[in-house]
């Protein structure tokens, strides 16, 4: 059994989803999980949605519900010439009920509001999906993840319960004579069957989870791009594809921020020795990336990028030392406010952390650490990590930069720079 995962990329258009006809037909034989994200950008437009309904902007929450809504038509009028098809009652099915939910008042709690609206997504772009393999002659089964997939009730950044969803799982990812079961990445549901959502981009992870609990032959991630490469081409003209990565290297290259492989993806799948492929949807015959319990002897250096970085500086007012009690309370407020450090470094009598540009979550915590320390902080910056660095490759990064912060371990070097040019 296989699982196979579709980004938001290769489900964002009428083509696009007849690819991924094309794509099941080359696994003839094969029981295959197919689990999907949202299309294209969609869940960045219900987040619009869902702001605008928590500000209760309705004029522009009715603007942006109906570009979403006409933008799932036009997918569905260019797959079903039909237009007495089921698909058509199912989508205003799904729109309704989340209409239903943006006319009632928001709850005091937007991050439980978010979780009850963002699923619609997922839900919309598998029933679509669902309904065009079937009328295309590939038996599918429609599957809602969040009756097998049960989390916490950490809304927004939801826990898996691993024990009664492995449970759960088996008994209803059962292939009975179809060769697709189809679902929903990204989401799960509380034991009281309320939605919730893993984080964002968080499809891989839900590909990795169930490949796990139903032990899969392998996972394919199914991209826009031929795989696993050691640069953003954004910021890099002549990147390499690695074609082969060890479980520990991807680990570390989606930790500092790759982008292409969600970081909670690769855990699961090492500790079941599942293999993962990385594959571009455009040209499923090229072998992409595999990861897997490899090794190898030539290490590619690999860059990662982060921009729009911001150094926060905190020392105590009375000019004391930090200590583990000043870092336990810095910590607390970032963590209290969701912030996430990408690096950080201890002196005497400063603790200094880079974190990304989130003006609403920087302004509440430097709020906040200000009523305790003083706190400076240095925006416009840029953090690099090379992965098995080395003189040549950090001079390549340094072209007209000025170095702020660097740290260096054995493998990785972490770079925070500002351009200079
Ligand atoms: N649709 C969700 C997102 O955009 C999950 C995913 O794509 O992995 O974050
Ligand atoms: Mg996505």
């Amino acid at each position: 059994m296989l699982v196979f995962k579709f980004g938001g990329a290769s489900v964002k258009s009428a083509e696009a989803i007849r690819n991924i006809v094309d794509i099941l037909k080359r696994y003839q034989g094969e029981e295959i999980v197919v689990v999907v994200s949202a299309m294209g950008k969609t869940t960045n437009a219900l987040e619009r949605i869902i702001d605008h309904y928590a500000n209760r902007k309705s004029e522009e929450l009715k603007l942006e519900y109906r570009k979403l809504k006409e933008y799932h038509l036009e997918v569905v009028n260019g797959l079903f010439e039909d237009t007495s098809h089921l698909i058509y009652t199912a989508i205003e099915e799904l729109f309704g009920d989340l209409g239903d939910r943006l006319a009632k008042d928001p709850t005091l709690n937007y991050d439980y509001d978010y979780d009850q609206m963002i699923c619609y997504g997922e839900l919309l772009s598998t029933t679509i999906i669902s309904h065009f393999l079937n009328s295309s002659e590939v038996p599918t089964r429609w599957m809602d993840i969040r009756r097998s997939l049960k989390t916490s009730n950490t809304w927004r950044e939801a826990k898996v319960d691993w024990e009664l969803s492995t449970t759960l799982v088996n008994k209803n990812f059962a292939f009975n004579g179809e060769r697709i079961l189809i679902t929903q990445g990204f989401l799960g549901s509380t034991i009281n069957d309320l939605s919730t959502s893993l984080g964002r981009e968080g499809s891989d992870y839900t590909a990795a989870i169930l490949a796990y609990m139903l032990k899969a032959d392998s996972v394919t991630i199914w991209k826009d791009v031929p795989g696993v490469l050691n640069a953003d081409p954004k910021y890099f003209d002549d990147t390499i594809l690695l074609e082969k990565l060890s479980y520990l290297d991807a680990i570390e290259l989606a930790f500092f921020g790759t982008g292409v492989i969600h970081p909670k993806t690769i855990k699961p799948l090492q500790n079941k020795n599942i293999n993962l492929h990385v594959k571009s949807f455009m040209d499923p015959d090229a072998p992409g990336t595999l990861v897997g319990n490899l090794s190898y002897n030539k290490l590619t250096p690999s860059f990662i990028f982060k921009m729009n970085q911001v150094l926060i500086r905190t020392s105590p007012l009375d000019f004391s030392f930090i200590n583990e009690n000043n870092l336990e309370e810095i910590f607390g407020i970032l963590s209290k406010h969701g912030m996430k450090i990408n690096m950080m470094q201890n002196s005497a009598i400063s603790f200094k952390m880079i974190v990304n540009n989130d003006k609403r979550k920087l302004r509440l915590v430097t709020d906040e650490l200000e009523e305790k320390y003083k706190v400076d902080y240095q925006t416009g910056l840029e953090l690099v990590t090379i992965r098995y660095f080395d003189q040549s490759t950090i001079d390549r990064v340094m072209i007209n930069k000025e170095l702020i912060m660097e740290q260096r371990g054995v493998q990785n070097i972490e770079l925070l720079i500002r351009d200079m040019g």
